[in-house]
């Protein structure tokens, strides 16, 4: 038995034994690295996020009383008891907001959903920029889909999981964790336009090109991140408006240097280059795996990272550490990924060799110690499966 298969057996077998049921079924839904497109997402713009191996794996049965009862093997606390009707946003349940929002989210929407008895662990790394948060509301909204026959299809229930985010959990994130994890395919990177939710999988075969990529946690998570994320988004509506238009979306690359002459707040003018630089390098990365070129996405990485440092100043000291002593120890390319102020790194390296994935991991461990920061986690992240019934 595979170790996945070995983790849904037990998230099957505690269900049981804390329910006295066996589950109606049970679903898995991963977490997500972001390869490139930071910060455009709120912008109406590209991104291009993998699903991880790492995965929530939920046992869920439902009930015609109208009750949620949540539990989650990685939480103190117990079961936690919810009357789908009288859910509200901004309860306070802690983690099972994020499962009850999404049922609130359903009925919101006019969607014919009761309760149901929810068991899940989850082995991705929460609050490291790898979205475990969309893993968990999306494993919620898919059982919910197939065990009240409600035939939405995944970017439906991404949108859904995302509402639940925003308005019940209180989070304003935009729709790409959730899509990421609604939608990826194995092998495939997902790029997503976020004006429309239109998306196409575009192959992402590592091994084939003797690559690996690799997933570095800093572990560390800064204060600084939790009102600058309203603040850049602020500043880029900012940048829209003086701009005349709907999204920085709307600004093409060929434009970007009249459009910054447009602007005289030396702020918003860094951020819309954020922007529509990222904008642009998503469409070359595009065009470099359409075309089979995958090392050359590596400096792309690199480039998008000094632009959310110097740029959309997102970065922290751990991270920029993380990416120069990969790119030092011969990594491809290599940039913070996620939300920043802490979290983790996505890291394009050889498959082995001197500039290989093994020694790429090894010299950021050891930079790390030699500057007093804390062990990073270091994980393989091959572009794995969205969500699914297992
Ligand atoms: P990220 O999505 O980047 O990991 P968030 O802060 O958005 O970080 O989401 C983390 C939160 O999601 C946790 O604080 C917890 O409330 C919830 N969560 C994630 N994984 C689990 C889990 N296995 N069990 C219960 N709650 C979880
Ligand atoms: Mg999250």
């Amino acid at each position: 038995m595979t170790a996945g298969a070995a983790a849904a057996r037990r998230v099957a077998e505690d269900f049981a034994g804390l329910y006295g049921a066996v589950p109606d079924g049970l679903w898995a839904a991963p977490g997500r690295v972001n390869l490139i497109g930071e910060y455009t997402d709120f912008n109406d713009g590209f991104v291009l996020p993998l699903a991880l191996p790492h995965t929530a794996v939920a046992a869920v049965s439902r009930r015609d009383d109208g009750l949620l009862r949540l539990h989650s093997a990685d939480q103190p606390g117990g079961v936690v008891v919810l009357d789908a009707a009288e859910l509200a946003p901004g309860q306070g349940t802690g983690w099972a907001a994020y499962p009850a929002g999404v049922v609130w989210a359903l009925r919101e929407a006019g969607y014919p959903v009761g309760g149901v008895d929810v068991h899940l662990a989850s082995t991705v790394p929460t609050g490291a920029g790898l979205s475990s948060s969309a893993a968990l509301e999306v494993v919620t909204a898919l059982a919910l889909d197939e065990l009240y026959g409600l035939g939405l299809g995944r970017p439906q229930l991404a949108r859904i999981a995302q509402r639940a985010e925003n308005a019940f959990v209180g989070v304003p994130c935009g729709v790409m964790d959730q899509m990421a994890s609604a939608c990826a395919v194995e092998g495939h990177a997902l790029f997503l336009d976020t004006r429309d939710l239109s998306y196409r999988q575009v192959p992402f075969d590592l091994g084939a090109f003797g690559l690996r990529l690799l997933v570095v946690d800093t572990r560390v998570k800064h204060a600084l991140g939790d009102g600058a994320y309203a603040e850049r988004r602020a500043g880029c509506e900012a940048g829209a408006r003086a701009l005349g238009v709907r999204s920085l979306r709307e600004i093409p690359y060929a434009q970007l240097s009249s459009a910054l002459a447009r602007l005289d707040d030396d702020t918003v003018r860094r951020y819309v280059r954020h922007v529509v630089c990222d904008n642009e390098r998503v469409r070359r990365t595009i065009g470099l795996l359409d075309a089979g070129e995958v090392r050359d996405v590596g400096p792309l990485l690199s480039e998008g990272h000094a632009s959310l440092r110097d740029d959309l100043r997102v970065s922290c000291p751990e991270l920029d550490l993380a990416v120069e002593a990969a790119n030092a120890a011969g990594a491809l390319g290599a940039r913070m990924t996620g939300g920043g102020f802490g979290g983790s790194v996505v890291v394009l390296a050889e498959e082995s060799g001197p500039r290989g994935a093994d020694v790429v991991a090894a010299a950021v461990c050891k930079a790390f110690a030699r500057a007093g920061v804390g062990a990073p986690g270091i994980f393989e992240a091959p572009p794995s499966a969205g969500a699914r019934r297992l």
